[in-house]
């Protein structure tokens, strides 16, 4: 396999550069050269295939050789072990529960898959490798249950204090051992600057090896294709068209969609559900594409005002907004289109939605009522477990949700966090001091 950056369609690198460098020098992102189709016999015999195998048969038509097949299948054994299932909310919409993983947010599927992919590549090394991440929320979460307790790697997770709920900095804070926590006095893209600093600082490269983790790495993506095929097969018995809709903010979840597509998967069109923050969604009504500063949202994983993967997708299609229209269509809702859906859900259907995935339901059903002529079955990605976000659904729905034992653990935990202010030299010395 190699890969080539969006900045330089001639650059080939190796999937060990591509996923222990994060991104290309010159700011682009990689993207693999090739995207096969997968053979019509997988297709027919999807039925009959385990989840990990699907997910098998999908990283080797990408990845190709660049990993011996016993050790892909290691990776995809350890990394692809909870399920993705389809429940049905009506007779035509199902909702795809990927939150079956460590953390409960869809992202547990990324952050494992590239911590595996990632201890593999850094096998024969001597020097500690370490992972600077900053979150918003579900990120560090899944980052920090996915490279737990990983020799020869560290996570140090920057986070914005008092803003990402009690639940998710319970699992950024209380793990130990080879995760660390800090807690910045700032925005989360405060976090994020100083990451990006962090990176460029020859006097930290002189004593760490250091890497990211954020949702730009292909490793993220490459496993977020899978579980589009496994939603496939759930619903191929019922004869019908598949559209599948993606609650969005990076764009990285609905890029591998996309790419999934590539790969041969029958999909009707992909919705991009958004909150108030749009960009995308305009951008396919308007062809004009404007990012602007993100408005805090109850959506909040989906607050992004410049979706990072937004140049994964324009570089698919060779920048051509007509043939993204014909596999794309976008929708945004206010906080209170979404309140509304995760209450009509609820009390219609006895479904509890997080607020992500309730703009994914409520944009099936836009859909729906703008294509009544088409026979369609609608998938809506359930991006995190309700739960996760406690407070809002509670408040929203006016009753006491059942917290999973996963989360309700985390209460008796203890908290472990440096606090910061925000300001890179005192994080920097911090640093530098533990080496
Ligand atoms: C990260 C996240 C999203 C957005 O996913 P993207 O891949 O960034 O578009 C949606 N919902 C939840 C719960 C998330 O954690």
């Amino acid at each position: 396999m190699k890969l080539y950056s969006t900045n330089n369609k001639d650059l080939r690198v190796s999937l060990e550069e591509a996923v222990m460098n994060s991104l290309p020098a010159d700011k682009g992102l990689y993207m693999p050269t090739s995207i096969p189709a997968l053979p019509k016999a997988f297709f027919r015999e999807l039925e009959n295939l385990t989840f990990q195998e699907i997910a098998f048969a999908v990283a080797k038509n990408v990845m190709k050789d660049a990993l011996p097949t016993s050790v892909l299948e290691d990776i995809i054994s350890e990394a692809i072990s909870f399920p993705a299932p389809v429940e049905m909310i009506t007779d035509r919409i199902g909702s795809l529960e990927l939150f079956h993983g460590p953390s409960m947010a869809f992202k547990d599927f990324g952050a494992r898959f590239m911590s595996q992919l990632m201890s593999y590549f850094n096998r024969d090394k001597d020097d500690m490798l370490t992972i600077l991440v900053a979150t918003s929320g579900d990120t560090g979460g899944a980052v920090a249950a996915g490279f737990y307790d990983t020799p020869g790697i560290e996570v140090v997770i920057l986070y914005p204090s008092g803003k990402v709920s009690d639940l998710q900095e319970k699992q950024l804070t209380t793990l130990g051992k080879n995760i660390t926590a800090c807690e910045i006095q700032g925005t989360f893209d405060d976090c994020q600057a100083m990451v990006k600093q962090a990176f460029l600082d020859p006097d930290l490269r002189d004593s760490y090896s250091l890497s990211s983790a954020n949702s730009i790495n292909i490793a993220r993506l490459i496993p977020q294709s899978f579980y589009y095929f496994e939603a496939y097969k759930q619903v191929k018995g019922l004869g019908k068209e598949v559209v599948f809709s993606v609650p969005s903010g990076n764009f990285g979840n609905i890029t591998a969609g996309l790419m999934a597509k590539h790969m041969g998967l029958p999909v009707n069109r992909f919705i991009a559900a958004t909150n108030v923050n749009k960009v995308v969604p305009e951008y396919l009504d308007l062809g004009i594409y404007t990012p602007r500063p993100s408005i805090p949202t109850i959506s909040n994983a989906m607050d992004v005002g410049n979706p990072s993967n937004f140049v994964r997708i324009l570089d698919l299609y060779n920048n051509d907004i007509q043939s993204i229209r014909e596999d794309m269509v976008g929708y945004y809702y206010a906080d209170e289109e979404t309140r509304e859906t995760m209450k009509s859900v609820y009390s219609n259907h006895g479904y509890c939605c997080d607020p992500h995935g309730a703009i994914g339901y409520r944009a099936l059903e836009e859909y729906f009522n703008s294509n009544p002529e088409d026979d369609l079955f609608g998938i809506f990605l359930e991006t995190a477990h309700p739960a996760k976000f406690l407070s809002t659904v509670e408040a929203t729905l006016n009753e006491s949700i059942t917290i999973p034992e996963q989360l309700a653990d985390l209460a008796d935990k203890t908290k472990e966090a440096t606090l910061f202010q925000n300001d890179y030299s005192q994080f920097q010395q911090f640093l530098l001091d533990r080496k």
